[in-house]
């Protein structure tokens, strides 16, 4: 990753404030090590009465991210509004900008917020935050929101920062014990040195009141039990609703939720995924598809033809895993492993085992047309339009190959459960891996 590449990079910065600092976190306050990073006499020191606490937040669902604000506004709201932030008290004293600019003798502190990382970051080193802004695309400049002492003096304190590679996320403490006990005693946690001082005394912060919002997502204390009862639709809503269900899905802060059970509808099945277990056979099946999505089905093909895009009619749907095994041996057999692959999946690596997967075909006068001629039909574009209103999806879409792994086949059908197919339309999705963040599944 990127950010831990950066890190490395100022290690040797980062050591010296380091070994000061753990003399200090070792209760031993010596005056040697200080001369490491004593500056020389500042003309002015700081003054302390204009300071105040920073609000600091945790948030378990961002993968243990931090975040700390002195805006009152920003700590209440999030502390009463998202169930994915927890409020954790004051930590270190900053002070805030006066008219746009730090107060005399204090050093701006400089925020990144990483969308890939779910995090935020702070520095005081201007040489830091250009390489931040110059060099990685990982990192989003947020300005400076507060400021702090970039150097120890009389009043002043340390504020330790540790980076988790386990989490790819920093964290700041004042809390001295707070800092030794993560140096010590948590491997996930590598103590990066003194970021900044803050001064002990100072202003108050108005105090963040009331009633924590619900939490959310994997914290929800209903979650356990809805995922233990395959309750798709109170999962998502867990999570504050399908969109939010997909970002945090996609963005990695939805881990207790499983990708691979085949009882949940967005259920990844791929090159890369197989049917778990790979013999799966889906309790009840009904009109040839899984009896929870035949209704849906249903009502598919019935208002298809009630809008005038003529006749729908399903050839192949939950098929079992030695059917599949004949299907890819007469392919591969017929047109060779590479493109016999591109058409047929391998027993155990089929959406059709998990009974939520429709092959269409268009019907009329005669009778019914082949998968092969269901391109260009107006039952072809009336399910491309219209098929996310009934909770399913065109899984192998013109142009995706890199990423399914498949051809394009307009006729193949998956049911997703209609709030994440219409989140699914909604968001422009082209892929189901692309739509849950999953590695792209060309082979095998
Ligand atoms: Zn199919």
């Amino acid at each position: 990753m990127a950010a831990v590449r950066f890190r490395g990079k100022n290690s040797f910065v980062r050591l010296l404030s380091g070994l000061a600092a753990a003399v200090v976190l070792g209760g031993v306050m010596a005056a040697a090590p200080h001369a490491l990073v004593e500056p020389a006499a500042a003309a002015t020191s700081p003054d302390p009465d204009s300071s105040r606490p920073v609000y600091r937040f945790w948030s378990e669902g961002y993968g243990n991210s931090h975040f700390y604000t002195l805006d009152y506004d920003d700590a209440q709201n999030l502390h009463s509004t998202d169930g994915w932030w927890t409020y954790e008290g004051t930590d270190f004293r900053v002070w805030p900008l006066e008219n746009g600019s730090c107060p005399e003798a204090t050093t701006p502190v400089y925020r990144f917020w990483s969308p890939k990382f779910t995090s935020h970051f702070y520095t005081v080193s201007g040489s830091e935050a250009d390489a931040l802004r110059q060099g990685d695309p990982n990192w989003d400049a947020e300005g400076v929101r507060f400021c702090a002492a970039s150097e120890p003096g009389p009043g002043l304190t340390a504020v330790y920062r540790f980076w988790s590679s386990a989490f790819n996320k920093h964290f700041y403490t004042a809390n001295a014990s707070e800092a030794e006990r993560l140096r010590t005693s948590d491997p996930k946690w590598a103590y990066e040195g003194i970021e900044m001082y803050a001064p002990t005394s100072g202003a108050a912060s108005p105090p963040v009141t009331g009633e924590a919002a619900p939490r959310m997502g994997c914290q929800a204390p209903d979650m356990s039990s809805a995922i233990a009862a395959h309750d798709a639709a109170r999962i998502v809503r867990l999570f504050g609703g399908a969109g939010t269900f997909r970002d945090a899905v996609a963005s990695g802060r939805a881990s207790c939720v499983p990708l691979d059970d085949p009882a949940l509808p967005w259920v990844l099945v791929n090159k890369q995924n197989p049917v778990s277990p790979i013999d799966y056979v889906p309790a009840s099946l009904t009109g040839g598809l899984r009896t929870e999505v035949a209704g849906s089905y249903a009502d598919m093909q019935r208002d298809a033809a009630g809008a005038g895009a003529g006749s729908i009619g399903l050839t192949s749907g939950y098929r079992s895993y030695s059917t599949q095994a004949g299907i890819h041996r007469y392919q591969v057999g017929r047109l060779g492993v590479e493109d016999g692959e591109r058409l047929a999946a391998r027993p155990g690596y089929s959406e059709h085992q998990l009974g939520l997967a429709a092959d269409v075909v268009a019907c009329g006068g005669g009778g019914c047309g082949s998968l092969y001629d269901f391109a260009g039909t107006s039952q072809e574009r009336w399910v491309r339009e219209n098929s996310w209103r009934y909770g399913w999806i065109v899984r192998y879409e013109q142009g995706q190959t890199a990423t399914t792994g498949y051809n394009a086949e307009p006729w193949h059908l998956r049911y997703i459960g209609t709030e994440l197919a219409r989140a699914y339309h909604d968001g422009g999705y082209r892929t189901l891996e692309s739509f849950l963040g999953a590695p792209s599944a060309p082979n095998y």
